[in-house]
């Protein structure tokens, strides 16, 4: 697809989001909500690092009432950027939040009628729990039409239905699935102040199922604006290579009003890679001229001096003659930058004409050794070869239960070298079984100061004190 996607044009507070505006760049903090100073001083940070709205968690009814002090307090401090209440759970506490924030981010998969996992649908369960979610989800559009409230339907891979589960897995087709049925009934109460997320911590997944949702909103004559993010990313390099894929090759091809890239770092670290991604790849950029800087040359042609930084996809091929690698060239190119364009660039590549192999020149300043453990990190981000473990790692919030930017870092240092592993490091359960699901192994908050491990998608030891919880997941991993 290549057409670009004009969304309808929606007010968020003061924020003009959609149609022609610009994509617009947000992020969420990760202060306790019930911590009013320490929210309110990152949301400061936050919008003087360029962000244009902050999401902030309302696990409860008593967060939910706490985001009339934040706002309060903002708005006498002279910040008037439009926050939105992000709501895992409980529908009551969407509720409150609608009269206070200018807008509300809620997940269909909390609407649903019944969880059971063994339960078979018929049409008549289908179409009763169908039922139920209009009597749930009224309450909602009815106070957020009232206040001129916005609603984002953020559908996470990792938690849809059991309904759309059964009907559809835990697909890309699935959650355009579960969108549709959130704004089918809102579409019936004439409720139309919605923007759309398709998140997933496969980047592929991700990308797809934007693709698919665009495709269905065309059929359907729908325009609802798109917010674009890769959850649980990690954070370093690998985190900035996979938001980087998912945002920004969706970016290049017209798709995209609003961005979050979602880091496990400082959420004020999100905003220079998200301003940087737009830049290059928002509907105001010149849009990257990918054949410019892509080649694809026979490894024969390759001089001698740079097959050290090959990278294959097949990595018993070895250099036969005849194997295609996509070449890219940025001369002098900022490592930042090269971080951020060439994963988008391989992506665009790629798929426009299959290859055997990726080769990335960064001259004067890169060495064989990095350019080909970059190009490495970009065919891992790409699901086309594994080699060295990867990280699914939440970017935090309010609810997180552990400091998991340095737990990160440790279980990365430990067990970063697996090839083939998947580990989840997750602050709480929110996105829960369903993310563990693409993971091997899952280090994930239980309570303060509590971690459960999971192995797939089967927790094997529960409340383990957070000190001792690295040691057992190394233990679990090397006896496996
Ligand atoms: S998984 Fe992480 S980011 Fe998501 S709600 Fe839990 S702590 Fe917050």
């Amino acid at each position: 697809m290549s057409t670009e996607f004009i969304s309808r044009e929606i007010t968020i507070g003061n924020l003009r989001l959609g149609g022609r505006q610009p994509i617009r760049i947000q992020s969420m903090t990760n202060t306790p909500t019930l911590d009013t100073n320490a929210t309110v001083e990152q949301v400061i940070r936050l919008a003087e690092a360029g962000c244009e709205m902050v999401r902030i968690t309302a696990a409860n009814m008593h967060e939910a009432e706490n985001l009339k002090n934040i706002s309060r307090i903002l708005k006498e401090k002279g910040i008037n950027l439009p926050l939105i209440a992000d709501i895992h759970f409980m529908p009551k506490a969407a509720e409150i939040a609608a009269g206070i924030v200018e807008k509300v981010r809620i997940n269909p998969g909390n609407y649903s009628g019944s969880h059971h996992k063994a339960k078979k649908y018929s049409a008549a369960d289908y179409r009763k729990e169908l039922d139920e979610m209009v009597l749930n989800v009224e309450p909602l559009l009815n106070i957020c039409t009232r206040h001129n409230t916005a609603i984002r339907i953020g559908i996470n891979h990792g938690s849809l239905s059991d309904r759309i589960l059964y009907k559809y897995g835990n697909t890309a087709e699935g959650m355009v699935a579960s969108a549709m049925e959130f704004i089918q009934i809102c579409r019936k109460k004439g409720f139309g102040k919605l923007t759309l997320s398709l998140k997933a911590s496969n980047v592929q997944t991700m990308i797809l199922a934007n693709r698919l949702m665009v495709r269905e909103m065309l059929k359907q004559g729908m325009d609802y604006p798109l917010h674009l993010g890769v959850t649980e990313a990690g954070n370093g390099t690998e985190g900035r290579i996979k938001s980087a894929l998912g945002i920004g090759s969706l970016l290049a091809e017209g798709i995209g009003d609003t961005i979050r890239v979602s880091l496990t770092e400082a959420p004020e670290k999100e905003i220079p890679v998200a301003h940087r991604l737009v830049e290059f790849y928002g509907r105001r950029a010149t849009k990257p001229d990918v054949k410019k800087r892509v080649q694809y040359l026979k490894s024969g042609e390759i001089p001698s001096h740079q097959r050290t930084a090959v990278a294959f996809i097949d990595e018993t091929k070895n250099f036969p003659e005849e194997a295609v690698v996509i070449f890219m060239s940025y001369p002098g190119l900022p490592e930042e930058e090269l971080l951020l364009r060439s994963p988008v660039d391989f992506n665009l590549a790629y798929e426009n004409k299959k290859a055997d192999g990726l080769l990335i020149a960064n001259g004067p300043y890169r060495n064989n050794q990095h350019l080909g453990e970059l190009a490495l990190e970009i065919l891992q981000a790409c699901g086309l070869h594994y080699s060295h473990t990867e990280f699914i790692a939440c970017p935090s919030c309010g609810r997180t239960l552990f400091d998991i930017e340095k737990v990160l870092e440790k279980v990365k240092k430990r067990l970063g070298n697996i090839k083939g592993l998947k580990i989840a490091v997750m602050g709480c359960l929110v996105n829960g079984p369903g993310e563990m699901a693409g993971a091997d192994y899952g280090f994930t908050g239980a309570a303060p100061g509590k971690i459960n491990l999971y192995k797939g998608e089967k927790i094997i030891f529960r409340n383990l004190p957070e000190a001792e919880a690295l040691a057992k997941l190394e233990k679990l991993i090397r006896e496996k």
